[in-house]
């Protein structure tokens, strides 16, 4: 497969691009290079002639254009975005830039690519969404592909936007769209402001963990390395259309995974002056509309494509916690361009 990823040098971009160059494919990286991305997640990658690496914006649209119209995708798949949740709390602008001007502009630039008869005849565009769009769930009940949209946080709206972008284009124009909503995806190479690198680290140097609200917030997690594979799945044998959810059938509260993380820290670093690691949560204030709990039903993947998760949130989390200790360079290299692993951030300052 000749594939064109975007976002390719982000946590699970990445861990799409190292599968697909594991399996053969020919591979194009599209990413802006933002704060977020890291070239060290696909430095195992680099030097493989099957590998190719375009730093361009997606919003850029006569790039995305020549893009296409030079690497001759079998498939495009979109995981460009602006990710974190607190972040499009305090300035939501660089959301709507990219998550639905830039997912515009692709979907654009797919369309002149479909419409100039050089995209070959299974070609799609594959567009990476999330399980925030469905909104908040109560104590019970899962989202399935037919839930209603009700996104809640600048994030959400903006994810939410493009995939109701993506699916006019499918319905007007005819491109041959698949749609992922997944759950969140946890594993190595995850930028260390989200919940499980910053709980790790934070433990690591034992300082407070922090905990947003009461930690009552449940999730579903999704190991990074099944995603890939069901991503690359889709890419290949999803059918035109369609969308479908991608869980890893572990729910877990927030209080709940970083309690499990701390026993890991435990057993793992024996000596630790820090143990019990759980002696050091804190509980402080929760983020505005914190939806209250996600739960994805990813059956109809199961049974159409046949994937379902591998991994068991215990090992994979195991897994994660490991390679951060074993990868310390990786996250002190981003600290040292300056990022502040302990900074709060989407308590609503303005932006
Ligand atoms: P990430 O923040 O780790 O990486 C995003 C990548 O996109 C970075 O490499 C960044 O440089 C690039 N990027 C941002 N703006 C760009 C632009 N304008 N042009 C080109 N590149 C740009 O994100 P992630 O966690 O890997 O998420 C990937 C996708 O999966 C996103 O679409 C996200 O909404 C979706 N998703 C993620 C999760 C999760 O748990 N991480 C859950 C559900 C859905």
């Amino acid at each position: 497969m000749r594939l064109m990823v975007t976002g390719g040098a982000g946590f699970i971009g990445s861990a799409v691009v190292r599968q697909a160059i594991a399996d053969g494919d020919e591979v194009l990286n599209v990413d802006k290079l933002t704060y977020a991305a890291s070239l060290d997640n696909i430095a195992e990658v680099a030097d493989n002639p099957r590998y190719h690496f375009a730093q361009k914006d997606i919003c850029d649209l006569p790039a995305m254009n020549d893009l296409m119209a030079d690497f001759k995708p079998d498939s495009v798949m979109n995981l460009a975005a602006e990710t974190h949740v607190d972040r499009s709390i305090d300035g939501p602008g660089a959301f709507i830039q990219t998550n639905i001007i830039g997912a515009y502009a692709l979907l654009e630039a797919a369309r002149a690519y479909a419409e100039s008869g050089a995209a070959p005849k299974n070609f799609r565009f594959h567009h990476i969404s999330t399980d925030e769009v469905f909104g908040s769930l109560g104590p019970t009940g899962e989202f399935t592909e037919s839930s209603p949209y009700q996104p809640n946080s600048p994030y959400s709206a903006a994810k939410a936007s493009s995939d109701m972008l993506a699916r006019a284009w499918r319905e007007t124009f005819g491109l041959p769209v698949v749609v992922t909503n997944c759950s969140n995806n946890y594993g190595p190479y995850q930028f260390p402001e989200k919940l499980i690198p910053v709980v790790i680290i934070a433990a690591l140097e034992g300082r407070e963990i922090p905990i947003y609200g009461k930690g009552d917030n449940i999730r579903d997690w999704l190991y990074v390395g099944d995603h890939a594979d069901a991503l690359l799945l889709v890419a290949r044998e999803g059918k035109p259309g369609e969308t479908y959810n991608v869980g890893g059938r572990a729910e877990r509260s927030n209080l709940e995974l970083v309690k499990m993380i701390c026993q890991i820290l435990d057993e793992e670093l024996s000596d630790s002056p820090h143990k019990p690691h759980e002696g050091l949560i804190k509980f402080v204030a929760d983020r505005p509309g914190h939806d209250q709990r996600y739960a994805i039903n990813c059956d109809k993947i199961e049974r159409e494509l046949g994937w379902s998760p591998a991994q068991t949130i215990d090992e994979g989390m195991r897994l994660t916690v490991k390679w951060y200790l074993e990868n310390k360079q990786w996250w002190d290299a981003i600290r040292n361009r300056g990022f502040d692993v302990t900074a709060r951030q989407g308590l609503g300052k303005k932006g």
